[in-house]
């Protein structure tokens, strides 16, 4: 299908770039890599009057030492992330979750500010983003904000973003030393999304005891979470196969498990649990 009859236009200024978004009355789109906008226009599930381009917007593709951590900025594509020596020394599961999403033409396109506003519940930056304790910066409707990844992912396709508001930089701080993570999922064949994604962050201390635990699920639920039981039963115990198991059963806890053609709820609490004694097994032995 061809999508409707729409405008366009390409600012080369953020500043530019709000001005239409707040004269266009919620007609307005934002293009990024255009990866899941274009198909929905020509879907016609989306039929904006007006298409903002950010390719031309200066200065809102790098990625940047910040603070020990790194700051990307929103139009930064999945293939530039998973080919950054900074991300890879900084934070390598970040390159490995990259990595992995749809194929080489799409992360040479989709862009992470498009990706993380676009909410897919089944997408899987988002489930990192959760765990790393991500902000993701945003400009329009007054002073920007820093939004907490954790407060970002609202329900299916459904963000904490206001209409008027542009993602500019996605700020990833540094994991503590001693941390390991893994990421895991369980991909659709076609398309790679993932039907579970599960991403832990452990530290261990001196003594090998988990002193910090992350997890952050995707696909199970209609929005990217924090799996709090699972974490906190496992902060402050050593990491033996036992505590991982009992840690990784309470990682479902709380999530309302989506039931479609891909997966029952049952099938999907299922697997969050064993995707997530995974991802915490594999965490553990990088940490160590
Ligand atoms: C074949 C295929 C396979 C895929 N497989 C996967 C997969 O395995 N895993 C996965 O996670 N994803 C997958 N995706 C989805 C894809 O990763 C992202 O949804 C996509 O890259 C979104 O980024 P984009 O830059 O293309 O955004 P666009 O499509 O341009 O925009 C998406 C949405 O975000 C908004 N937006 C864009 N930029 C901003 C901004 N800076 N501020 C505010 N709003 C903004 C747009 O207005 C739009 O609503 C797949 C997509 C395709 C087509």
């Amino acid at each position: 299908m061809i999508p409707a009859a729409f405008d366009y236009v390409a600012p080369s200024t953020v500043r530019e770039a709000l001005a239409v978004l707040r004269s266009s009355a919620g007609d307005a789109r934002l293009l990024a890599g255009g990866q899941s906008l274009i198909p929905m226009m020509r879907m016609r599930l989306v039929n904006p009057g007006l298409v903002v381009d950010l390719s031309r917007v200066a200065d809102l593709a790098y990625v940047r030492e910040h603070d020990g951590g790194i700051a990307i900025g929103a139009m930064t594509t999945y293939r530039t992330i998973e080919t950054s020596l900074l991300v890879r020394e900084r934070f390598p599961l970040l390159t490995e979750v990259a990595s992995q999403v749809a194929d080489l033409q799409v992360r040479n396109r989709g862009t992470i500010g498009g990706a993380l506003a676009h909410a897919d519940p089944s997408a899987d930056l988002p489930a990192l983003m959760v765990a790393a304790d991500a902000r993701i910066l945003t400009r329009g409707g007054g002073r920007g904000r820093s939004i907490p990844a954790t407060r970002f992912f609202v329900d299916a396709f459904t963000t904490a973003l206001r209409e008027t508001e542009i993602i500019t930089r996605i700020v990833v701080p540094a994991p503590p030393a001693r941390t390991g993570g893994s990421y895991q999922k369980l991909a659709n064949r076609a398309s790679h999304f993932a039907i579970v994604g599960v991403a832990a962050l452990v530290t261990l201390d001196a003594a090998g005891v988990c002193s910090r635990v992350r997890i952050g699920v995707t696909g199970a639920g209609p929005a990217a979470s924090r799996a709090q039981a699972a974490e906190s039963y496992l902060a402050g115990r050593a990491p033996t196969e036992a505590a991982l198991e009992a840690a990784a059963a309470r990682a479902g806890d709380g999530i309302d498990f989506t039931d479609d053609l891909h997966g029952s709820a049952a099938y999907r609490e299922h697997l969050t649990q064993r995707l997530a004694f995974r991802a915490l097994s594999a965490a553990v032995e990088r940490a160590g």
